[in-house]
């Protein structure tokens, strides 16, 4: 099957928002093994929504749309593919009675647009929304196939996984399962080469994608059952974990290096407390992200000047000006202050220059150094990182969460 995506919107062309959507797609699709040639964007335009439909449809059998579903006059995607396929619209009276349910619970009156997002293209498959309120369609006519998601992220995300996805399984016959394994702190190109060997293969697949300071592995395999496809899937998984050993921190789309190091905090039982200067919070708040984060966390400081990182962390003057605020001297005196102050197991400090200005050729921009400081003693690493300041702040929290991972895994 090959498909399009053709998202809708004009706030897409302004630019005021990304193009998330298709992106999840993409992703997805390439998952459940369906080949994708093209993204089209239109604003809320019939003609040009109508252009490019037939556009996509020329060329595919499966165009995915999102965006265009409210019950504003702009919003005309169904009424154009309706349009296109030639079939008229009519009330689902599922989808109205449980639009008049919602409606009333939020104590709006309906209104007589609120009637346009109950109507489909005869014989379309309605797909109700789970989290708002215009539903989504499945059209068929003559082997193409239109499938009209809602723009809004979160809405299409789980309309596609719940309806869209096993429809598209179930219609291909063919089962794709996936493994993502998370790898922290090898680069792409040094991963490469060390898998290079495991390319070649066309079922199971591993493709890698890149992140800041992190590699996705994506381990896919196709068979006539979910069963058959994980058992396939599995000695290449292995073989993988083999050769990236302590690269490897976790597996699935949601993991992260932050919620591995929380995930191992809590299983010790054990605290953590953060000093940061660069980062200003960032470390913090990537713990705080997840739920469950006060089992470990219970206080964390933002020392970014040399007097406050005196002062409150107890760094001696004598540290910074013999070997100034970047350096792993003043690093390590930053983890073992904050340790001591909080009574934490565990404390993680980050200093750096994170720029674009202020560097120097001792000290470039870039320059990280992160402490961890545990009941064995206190280590320092210097980090040399490239890009932009929000760049480089990023890779330093990725690598100071991935330098406690490895401690409280003991390695
Ligand atoms: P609504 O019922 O909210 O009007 P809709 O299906 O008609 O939903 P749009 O009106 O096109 O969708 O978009 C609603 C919002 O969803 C947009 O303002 C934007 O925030 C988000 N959105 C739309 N399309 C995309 C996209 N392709 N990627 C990311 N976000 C999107």
């Amino acid at each position: 099957m090959i498909a399009e995506i053709l998202s809708v919107g004009t706030e897409l062309l302004m630019g005021q928002i990304a193009n998330t959507d298709a992106q999840y797609i993409s992703k997805r699709l390439s998952e459940l093994g369906v080949t994708l040639y093209r993204h089209t964007t239109v604003g809320d335009n019939v003609g040009r929504l109508k252009e490019a439909l037939a556009e996509a449809f020329s060329r595919a059998d499966l165009v995915i749309t999102t965006g265009g579903l409210g019950p504003t006059e702009d919003d005309l995607t169904k009424e154009t593919v309706a349009e296109y396929f030639s079939l008229p619209l009519e009330m689902d009276e599922a989808s109205l009675a449980a639009l008049r349910a919602h409606l009333e619970q939020i104590g709006r009156p309906m209104t007589d647009n609120n009637l346009k997002q109950a109507l489909f293209p005869t014989g379309a498959r309605i797909m109700p929304n789970a989290c708002g309120t215009a539903p989504g369609c499945i059209v068929e006519k003559d082997g193409k196939i239109a499938a009209i998601l809602p723009g809004p992220p979160f809405e299409m995300k789980d309309m596609f996984e719940r309806q869209l996805a096993p429809w598209l399984s179930q219609r291909s016959g063919v089962h794709i399962e996936s493994r993502f394994l998370r790898i922290f702190g090898i680069g792409e190109s040094l991963l490469e080469t060390q898998l290079q060997d495991l390319f070649h293969s066309d079922n199971p697949t591993l493709a890698l994608y890149c992140g800041p300071g992190e590699v996705l592995a994506r381990v896919s395999a196709r068979a006539n059952t979910k069963e058959e496809a994980a058992q396939m899937m599995e000695p290449l998984v292995q073989e993988i974990l083999r050769r990236v050993g302590s690269f490897y921190y976790g597996s699935g789309m949601d993991a992260s290096i932050s919620k591995a190091a929380l995930d191992l905090l809590k299983s010790r039982h054990e605290t953590v407390c953060f000093a940061e200067s660069c980062t200003g919070g960032r470390l913090a708040a990537a713990l705080i992200d997840h739920s469950g984060a006060s089992d470990a966390l219970c206080e964390s400081y933002v020392t970014y000047s040399d007097e406050a990182k005196t002062r409150i962390l107890g760094v001696s003057l004598h540290t910074l000006s013999a070997h100034t605020c970047y350096s792993a001297e003043c690093a390590i005196e930053m983890a073992e202050g904050a340790r001591r102050i909080s009574g934490a197991n565990w404390s993680v400090s980050v200093t750096g220059l994170a720029g674009p200005n202020g560097g120097s050729e001792r000290t470039p921009v870039g320059t990280v150094y992160i402490a961890v400081s545990g009941a064995e003693g206190t280590s320092a690493k210097e980090f040399h990182f490239a890009g932009g300041r929000d760049h480089i702040r990023t890779l330093a929290v990725g690598h100071a969460l991935n330098m406690l991972r490895l401690k409280l895994s003991g390695q």
